[in-house]
C-alpha cells in the first residue's frame, strides 16, 4: 500500500458522530483505466469536483476481493456475472484513490459518471468504480482502505452496508467451463457487445421477432437463465451474447419463427420475470 502523498492529518480528527456527511470517499480505477492511461483524466475530474486525493493504493484485485466488494452476487446464483467480473478486474493492477472534500460521496459519484460518459466503451470497460450508496461506500472502503494506516479509520454511514440481493439464475457451472467461455467471448464484448443474431424457433417465418430490451432489475445470470428456457436448445455463448447485446442496445431481436413459438418464447420470458420484451417486425 505505497503512497507518494503525505498523510492527511485532518482525517483522524473526524468526529465519529458524523454519520452522513463523511467528507471521505473513494474511487477504484479499474485495470482498463490504468492500461489506457486515463488516470490523469480521472484526477482532473476529481479536482474539478472539489475533491483532494489524500492517499493512493495500488492493488491487484483477487477473486476473493470481487466477492467481498459485491456480495450481492454469489457463485451459485451469479456464476456468469462473477466470471466476467473476475476476467475484467482480477490479475492486473488497479488503483484506489482515497478522496476528501465537501459532500465527498456525491462528488465522487459525479466524477464516476463524468468519467464513464467520456471513456466507457461497454459493460466490461467502464474504467472506474464508485459506490452508488453510502452504505456500500463505507463497506467497500473498509475492505479496500483498511490495511493502510492513513486510511484505516472506518467510513461512517447510517445506511445498511449491503446492497439488496440481485436476482439469481441457473448455476451454469454445471453446463460449461465459465472461465473458458468468458475468455472466448471477451473480444466480442469489448465496446458494444456483438449481436449474435436471433435464434430460429419452430414454424414458418412470420416476419416478426421477439425483442429483448434493457432491464436493470435483472442480472446477466437471471436474463441468460430466462433465455435458456425461452429459446429451447440455445447455446450458452449465444444466450450470453444476446443478454449482453440487449442490455446495451435497448432492443435486440432474440427469436424468429412461427407465431406459436414466438408466443411461447414471450410467455416463458414473462414467467422468469423479464418484462422488457415484446414482439415486433423484423
Ligand atoms: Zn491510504
Amino acid at each position: 500500500m505505497g503512497s507518494g502523498i503525505p498523510p492527511e492529518p485532518t482525517l483522524r480528527r473526524i468526529p465519529k458522530v458524523c454519520l452522513v456527511d463523511d467528507p471521505r470517499a473513494f474511487l477504484l480505477l479499474k485495470p482498463d483505466c490504468l492500461r489506457l492511461k486515463l488516470s490523469g483524466s480521472v484526477e482532473r475530474a476529481i479536482i474539478r469536483a472539489g475533491l483532494r486525493i489524500v492517499c493512493r493504493h495500488r492493488v491487484t484485485v483477487s477473486p476473493a476481493d470481487v466477492r467481498h466488494l459485491w456480495p450481492e452476487y454469489d457463485d451459485a446464483g451469479h456464476p456468469l456475472a462473477l466470471a466476467f467480473l473476475d476476467r475484467y478486474l482480477t490479475g492486473e493492477p488497479s488503483e484506489v484513490l482515497h478522496l476528501y472534500g465537501q459532500d465527498a460521496f456525491e462528488a465522487a459519484r459525479r466524477v464516476k459518471r463524468e468519467v464513464r460518459s467520456r471513456h466507457a466503451e461497454g459493460p466490461f470497460a467502464n474504467v472506474v468504480h464508485g459506490a452508488e450508496r453510502r452504505g456500500e461506500m463505507a463497506r467497500q472502503a473498509g475492505h479496500l482502505l483498511g490495511r493502510c494506516d492513513v486510511c484505516a479509520e472506518p467510513f461512517h454511514s447510517d445506511e445498511p452496508p449491503l446492497n439488496p440481493a440481485r436476482p439469481p439464475g441457473r448455476d451454469f457451472r454445471e453446463d460449461a467451463d465459465l472461465a473458458a467461455l468468458v475468455d472466448e467471448l471477451w473480444p466480442l464484448v469489448q465496446g458494444v457487445p456483438a449481436d449474435p443474431g436471433p435464434v430460429r424457433l419452430e414454424g414458418g417465418d412470420t416476419g416478426q421477432a421477439v425483442y429483448l430490451g434493457s432491464d436493470r432489475e435483472q442480472t446477466l445470470d437471471s436474463t441468460v437463465t430466462a433465455l435458456w428456457h425461452a429459446l429451447p436448445g440455445v447455446e450458452l455463448r449465444h444466450a450470453v451474447l444476446l443478454a449482453l447485446h440487449s442490455g446495451w442496445s435497448g432492443g435486440t431481436p432474440i427469436a424468429v419463427g412461427g407465431r406459436r413459438a414466438l408466443d411461447d418464447c414471450l410467455r416463458t420470458l414473462h414467467t422468469h420475470g423479464v418484462r422488457a420484451c415484446g414482439k415486433g417486425v423484423t
